[in-house]
């Protein structure tokens, strides 16, 4: 009953040209209809990508977003700014954001709650390192990352968090996670989700799996019962690909 999810994320990739001409070719493509897609850009690129996608059936997000309406905040972007645009997704707490940007769970939390203020799709990110993998402490820092990252979100704003599970260690290596071990952990998003709401908040979150997504493992990740989608970045870059990962969910 959960509509599955895909999203590309360009990170720091494509000029305005090379992402105008993808939106272009991806509009004469035929998309499943029973799959949400979104692809995440650049800021400069919104403008753009979202006047070129009215009337299709895709949406465009942003890759961060800052939580101030307005200010003295040189170089940042509101999310109310990304709202007004007509952006629909908004990436949060990216690891590569956490790690070279110092993002802290506390703005993850803030930003969150102005995502949902302005009606746009925040979509959450927490994975652990492969060292916190290895050491064992990697449940008790996810269940940390989504409780401090859902603090003040009330029960009705919950259901329409997206949820990303990207182990940093799966991402652009080319070492994804197993199907296995990606729902082990999906699910245990859904149980801490469970036990800070309730079922029915729990049932409804989609929880997808990031690293290293690429069509040809797209449909292991699908196959199970707790993963809802995929974030993709290297793999989103391309029609061709996007396209067949669309396909395979
Ligand atoms: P990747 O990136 O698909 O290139 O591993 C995923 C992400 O960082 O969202």
């Amino acid at each position: 009953m959960r509509t599955p999810i895909i999203l590309g994320n360009w990170k720091m990739h494509k000029t305005l040209g090379e992402a105008v001409e993808f939106i272009d070719e991806l509009k004469t493509r035929e998309l499943p209809e029973s799959v949400e897609a979104g692809i995440c850009a650049p800021f400069i690129h919104l403008s753009d990508l979202v006047s070129g996608s009215k009337e299709t059936s895709f949406g465009i997000g942003a890759e961060n977003g800052h939580y101030e309406d307005s200010g003295a905040f040189t170089g940042e972007v509101s999310i109310a700014s990304l709202a007004d645009l007509g952006v629909n997704y908004v990436i949060i707490g990216h690891s590569e954001r956490r790690q070279y940007f110092a993002e802290t769970d506390e703005a993850v939390n803030k930003k969150i709650l102005k995502a949902l203020e302005k009606d746009v799709v925040p979509v959450v990110c927490v994975g652990e390192s492969l060292e916190e993998r290895e050491d064992g402490s990697y449940e008790s820092l996810i269940k940390s990352q989504i409780e401090k990252a859902f603090a003040n979100v009330t029960e009705e704003e919950a259901s329409r968090v997206v949820v990303a599970y990207e182990p940093i260690w799966a991402i652009g290596t080319g070492r994804s996670a197993t199907s296995k071990d990606a729902n082990d952990m999906c699910k245990f998003i859904r149980e801490t989700l469970h036990s800070l709401y309730n079922e029915s908040v729990a049932e409804a979150v989609r929880i997808q799996y990031g690293g290293s997504v690429k069509p040809e493992n797209i449909k292991e990740y699908m196959a199970e019962k707790d993963i809802d989608g995929a974030l993709v970045g290297g793999a989103s870059l391309e029609v061709d690909h996007f396209v067949a990962l669309l396909e395979g969910a």
